[in-house]
């Protein structure tokens, strides 16, 4: 059965950028691609991004090959998850005694292992407070003849900063949803999230290409930085999907809109 890394996650130290913590994974340990079998492996939108790229691929086609989507049971949202392959449930980006083909654009959580990181949101302090907690797999042999690292030395070797910043932007809108005390979406509702969110292809063509009322009422340099640039695009779309469904209004106008797309 599939498990999920936070099954072995050590909460009893929590780390920041200057904690120190060993770790050392190279292709010589015995364990070497064993994380790569049999986990959860939830995407993010920035993963789906820059995997999908990464393989020459649009959303759509990358979603539809490689993920599966289930509603979640808590949170009534989407949440897209990679598909795993054959008997021994292998990362589809495995390849035996070479390692992961996509390294260069694997996802957030692959970077950030073995640490979990924690987001805290207040109300009366703007951004996000971070932290991070060691997961410690019971097969992982990285924690032997290891090296030290702070916190801060792992996130820039792993390039996990960009990855952070655009979650944290995710985190913004699961915590809309929270608070808009919104249980269940709509099947209609759901597809606006999965587009904005997730199927970043379809969300280009539909507000940027499509007959979409927004887009003429939004600030015509915003439209030139989004239609440029996809980072920014999916900021967009992320906002746009939490001022849609949990904010009552749409970005441009922030009023209730009744647009499609
Ligand atoms: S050391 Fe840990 S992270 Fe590295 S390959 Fe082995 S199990 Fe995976
Ligand atoms: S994306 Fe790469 S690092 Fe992550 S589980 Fe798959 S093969 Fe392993």
């Amino acid at each position: 059965m599939s498990h999920e890394p936070e099954a072995y996650l050590d909460d009893s130290q929590m780390l920041t950028d200057e904690s120190t913590f060993c770790f050392s994974c190279t292709p010589e340990k015995k364990c070497f691609t064993r994380c790569c079998y049999d986990i959860n492996l939830v995407l993010m939108p920035y993963d789906i991004l820059m995997l999908k790229n990464h393989l020459g691929m649009n959303s759509g086609e990358f979603l539809k090959k490689y993920t599966s989507v289930h509603v979640g049971f808590g949170s009534g949202l989407p949440v897209v998850t990679l598909k795993m392959e054959g008997p021994y449930l292998k990362c589809p980006f495995l390849e035996e005694g070479k390692g992961c083909t996509v390294y260069d654009a694997r996802p957030g959580a692959c970077r950030t292992y073995p640490l979990a990181r924690m987001a805290k949101r207040s109300k009366e302090k703007e951004g996000v407070e971070e932290f991070y907690y060691i997961v410690r797999e019971p097969d992982c042999k990285g924690f032997k003849d290891c090296k030290e690292w702070t916190v801060k030395e792992w996130k820039e070797n792993e390039g996990i900063e960009p990855y952070n910043e655009m979650n944290d932007i995710f985190g913004e809108l699961l915590q809309a949803k929270t608070e808009s005390n919104i249980e269940h979406l709509t099947a209609d509702q759901i597809e606006i999230f999965y587009m904005g969110c997730y199927d970043i292809d379809s969300f280009r063509q539909s507000f940027l290409e499509g007959p979409t009322l927004e887009r003429y009422m939004e600030d015509p340099e915003v439209i030139e930085r989004i239609s440029k640039d996809e980072k920014e695009l999916l900021k967009y779309g992320m906002r746009w999907v939490k001022k849609k469904l949990f904010e009552g209004g749409c970005l441009a106008c922030g009023s209730a809109c009744s647009t499609n797309g």
